[in-house]
This record gives C-alpha cells, structure tokens and sequence, in this order.
C-alpha cells in the first residue's frame, strides 16, 4: 500500500503556495496549508473593497531568477492583446518623491529640474559633501547611516535618505546595520545614477532580462491584471485541483514533538470557531514569524534562543485606502486627467510635517483595479509599530487622518472629494535588522537542526525577502526535501548576493 506522505505548511503565501504547488508538480506529497487570514496571498494579497482592488504594498513583479519569472508566466500569461481576465499586463514604472511640495525624479536625477527644486545652495552642498565622501568614506561601516554617506555625501543623506528611512524603520540610521543597506540598494551610487540617466537616453529595457541592471532603477515589470493577489488565488486554485487541502482563518498555534525530539504535528485554530484540532505530518514548512514560531515550540528551544527570537523587531504597516473624486492641480505634477491624478504608481513623501512615508495611485498599476476609473484609488502607507498611537486609532480616525494629511500636502482640495474609503493593519510587514537580529545566527542553529522543519519566505526567515526571494527559497527547500538530504543552507542564501529594493 502506497504511503503517502504530508507536508504541513504554515501560510499562503507566495513561498508556501509556490513551496505546495512544486512539491505536487515534483513528488507524492500532499500538501496541507493553514492560513489565518480569510484570503491567499499574504502581504501579496489584493484586498477587494466595495469593487475596488486595493495591492498592499504595491507589487511590481520582477525578478533576476529566470525560473520565478517563467513560474509567473506559467500561471498568467502576458496579455498580448487578447482580452483574457487572467493575464499579466506590462507596466510602466513612474516613482518620484514629494519634497517641499514639489515632485523630484526617483531614483534623483540631475537634471533641470532637480536643480531647480533644490536651489542653487543645496545644490553646490550636495556636490561638495558627496566629493567629500567620495574622498574620505568612513571604514568600518558602523550603521547605515555611514553607509548612505559613504555612498552619497552627507547633504544627500540628509535631503533624501535620513528622515524617509527613519519613517520608515522608527529608529535611527545609526542605529541600523549596514547589512540593511548593502542587502537593499547595494551597487547603487551617485555615479551609477549619472550613467544611468545618459544611458537610458540610448537604449530601453527589456522586461524579459532584467538581471542585468541594478534593480532600484528597473523601469518596467509585470502586473496580474487585477492585482498581485489574483496570481496567488490562481494557483491557490491549482494545489486544491491537484488534490491540496488550503484551510483559510487556520492559525498555527502549537508545535509538537515526540519524546526523541521529532517534529510530528502541529496544534491548530480555527479563528471563528476557536475548534482547535491536531494535524500530524512528515514535513513542516514555516513562513510564520520566527518570533511566534519558536513561541509557539514551548520549553524545547533553550532559553537564549527563546529570549533572541522574543525581542526580534519588526515594523508594522497600515494602509488608508481613499477613493477620490479628484485631486487637487498642481503645476508639478504632470497630470494629464482632468482629475488631476499623477501619472506616478508611487510618490515617495518625503515631507517631514506628514506621518504618511507612500502615496500608491492603484490606477497606474492596472486601471482594472478600479470600479469606475474616473475616480482615483489612492493607498497612503503608514509605517507603524503595532499599538502605536497611529496603529491604535479606529479605522474612521486613521482614514479622517489621511485625508487631512492629504490636504495639508497640497495634494486634495477638501474631504467632500473623498468618496469612499478603508484603512487595512499589517502587522510584522517588515522583519527589522536591528536589536537582538544580530545573534539570529543562534535561531538558524536551532531551526536548522530539526531535521524535518523547513524555514521559509519573509517573516520566516526574518528577511527581507521580496516575492521572488520567497518563492526561491521555497523551491531550495523543496528540492531538499525530495533529494532526502534536507538541505537548508540553499534558502539561507536565497537573496544574499543579489537584490532589489521595494522603497526607497
Ligand atoms: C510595502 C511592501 C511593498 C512590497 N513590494 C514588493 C514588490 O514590489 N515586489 C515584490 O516581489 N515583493 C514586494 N513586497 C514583499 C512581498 O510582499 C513579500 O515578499 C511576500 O508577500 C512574502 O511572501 P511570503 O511568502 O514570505 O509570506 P507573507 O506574504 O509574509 O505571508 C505570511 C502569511 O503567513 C500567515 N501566517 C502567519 N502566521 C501564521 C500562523 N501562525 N498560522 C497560519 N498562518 C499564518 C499570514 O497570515 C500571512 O498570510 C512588498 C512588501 C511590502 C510590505
């Protein structure tokens, strides 16, 4: 009698789905996935409210690994014109930063515009302090902050970098790694900038092969026509008509282990009915918080690995989706719509009167996000810690919130031009690569050496993993699990050497 073995996997997401549907297409195993929320995809998820798609985060699906962007491709085919729902579109990129209240290229350019937006006298300081830089960087680099003025001179630093990035952590940039840096914008310079800008006025990308430029200044990338999470629902779909189980609002809560140590099971919740039920299986692949996994392994782990994995920091997000009517003109803003709306997918804001840190105009991703695009779609991002002060306000006070933000930067006219709107938490959106991250090493021992536990994705690895990084990193563990040899260094070192970044 064939015995057919079970893999557990907590999530799905694009690491658990991908993880799940590969271990179908490639072995017996099936497949059983918990998530919590009542939807796939996780912060890859659309969230669809009132008909209209809001993208957490805004996803731009672009990859260096060939075998994620034919995985893509596989599941939603490029639309070449052929008028089917499920398909990718090409996108454009359009990001620029808002900055006393004007708008800059992003990355910075130096062109007529900069110049002029920044005066003379900064202008003649950036110059002079990234000369400086260049000839005197500081070695070692300590923080990040030493990193960015390494790269980019201080009065960069300190125009474009310092505050936005300290929006976004809520910490200090010396206070954060240098890691962080060289894992997000590595290789990116002034003078890579420079060249950039002189070479894109000789050739254009090629959306097939894009691993050959740094990522920070791609310009153009695929986008599922009705937001990110319609490709994960797709093969969401595919694991369940390969024979899958996918129980949604199912929070893992409990490990268990035999007396020899073993993984064996898992202890599970259904968030409304809190049943709780135990499910056994031969393997177990986590894209659970590391904090809430080891937590969730009792006394087993020691005690050093508890405390680590207890102070991990992480930060948390919170989206105001506002549905306008219109924006406000702005002469700077080159909006060619009689509603005023920006021709960007993201501005960066950098103003430091205004908590908000991006503004996602969901029209310029795919206009099928949006029931009636005459309106406009927009998603202001919080960076937050969760039961902050912003975290903590009702969903009516954080969208009364955003709106008068909106107005305060000279981008809306008045609230009656709001005509819909919802504010949606996320929390452990950003796993942070400071406190007790530095002895992480100590967790990676300890969840190496439970033979049949796979670490896997974002949160999961506490790594700033993008959706193709999770994917691949499931594709590592899966390889491993059918070789036998269970090999766990290959997802480790998934998105060590090459990158891209998601915010500025
Ligand atoms: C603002 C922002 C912008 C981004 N932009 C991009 C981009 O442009 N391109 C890109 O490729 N990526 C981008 N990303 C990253 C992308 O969202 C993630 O890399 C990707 O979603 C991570 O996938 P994952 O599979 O690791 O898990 P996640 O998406 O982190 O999902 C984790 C899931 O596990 C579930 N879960 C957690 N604990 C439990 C439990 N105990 N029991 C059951 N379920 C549980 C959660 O509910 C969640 O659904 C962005 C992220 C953010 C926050």
């Amino acid at each position: 009698m064939e015995n057919k073995q079970v893999a557990i996997i907590i999530g799905a997401n694009p690491a658990c789905l991908t993880a799940g549907l590969e271990l179908q297409r490639q072995s017996t195993i099936t497949p059983i996935i918990f998530e919590e929320l009542n939807q796939v995809g996780g912060l890859s998820r659309t969230v669809n409210y009132n008909g209209n798609r809001i993208d957490i985060g805004g996803h731009r699906f672009f990859s260096k690994s060939d075998w994620v962007m034919e995985w893509w491709q596989n599941i939603l085919p490029l639309d070449i014109g052929q008028h089917t729902d499920n398909c990718f579109l090409t996108r454009s990129r359009l990001s620029r930063i808002y900055f006393l209240r004007k708008f800059f290229d992003y990355p910075i350019r130096l062109n007529a515009r900069t110049l002029f937006n920044l005066g003379f006298l900064r202008v003649i300081k950036i110059g002079i302090s990234y000369i400086l830089s260049s000839l005197f960087p500081h070695y070692p680099e300590n923080s990040l902050e030493d990193f960015f003025v390494n790269r980019f001179g201080k009065e960069l630093y300190f125009t474009f970098f310092k505050d936005y990035t300290e929006k976004v952590w809520g910490v200090r940039c010396t206070s954060i790694s240098p890691s962080w840096g060289a894992q997000r914008i590595k290789g990116l310079s002034v003078s890579k900038a420079l060249f950039h800008a002189l070479k894109k006025n000789i050739t254009r990308q090629s959306i097939k092969n894009q691993n050959k430029t740094q990522t920070s200044l791609f310009e153009r990338f695929l986008y599922p026509k009705y937001g990110p999470g319609q490709l994960w629902e797709r093969v969401a779909e595919e694991v369940s008509e390969r024979g899958g189980t996918i129980e949604l609002q199912h929070q893992v809560t409990e490990f268990l282990f035999s007396d020899e140590k073993k993984l064996i099971g898992i202890k599970v919740l259904n968030v409304v009915s809190r049943e709780e039920k135990v499910i056994y299986g031969d393997y177990f692949i986590s894209t659970m918080p590391v904090k809430n996994l080891i937590q969730a392994m009792g006394n087993l782990p020691p005690d050093h690995v508890k405390r680590i994995a207890g102070e991990l920091p992480y930060r948390d997000f919170t989206t105001v989706g506002l549905l306008a009517k219109k924006l406000k003109k702005n002469a700077q803003s080159q909006s060619a719509q009689d509603n005023n709306m920006p021709p960007d997918n993201w501005i960066y804001i950098q103003e430091n009167d205004v908590k908000v840190g991006r503004l996602q105009i969901f029209n310029n991703w795919s206009p099928y996000l949006i029931k009636n695009p005459e309106n406009i779609w927009l998603g202001l991002e919080y960076f937050c810690q969760e039961n902050d002060a912003l975290w903590s306000l009702s969903d009516d006070d954080l969208i009364a919130f955003g709106i008068n933000e909106l107005i305060t930067l000279d981008l809306l006219e008045s609230k009656e031009d709001i005509i819909d709107s919802i504010a949606i938490r996320v929390p452990k959106a950003y796993p942070a690569y400071f406190g007790s991250y530095s002895e992480f090493n100590s967790i990676r021992e300890f969840s190496d050496s439970i033979d049949n536990l796979f670490l896997i994705g974002r949160n999961g690895m506490h790594k700033y993993n993008n959706q193709d990084h999770s994917m691949l990193t499931a594709r590592y563990a899966v390889e491993g699990i059918i070789s036998g040899n269970h090999e766990k260094h290959r997802p480790w070192n998934v998105n060590v050497d090459d990158d891209y970044q998601e915010e500025k």
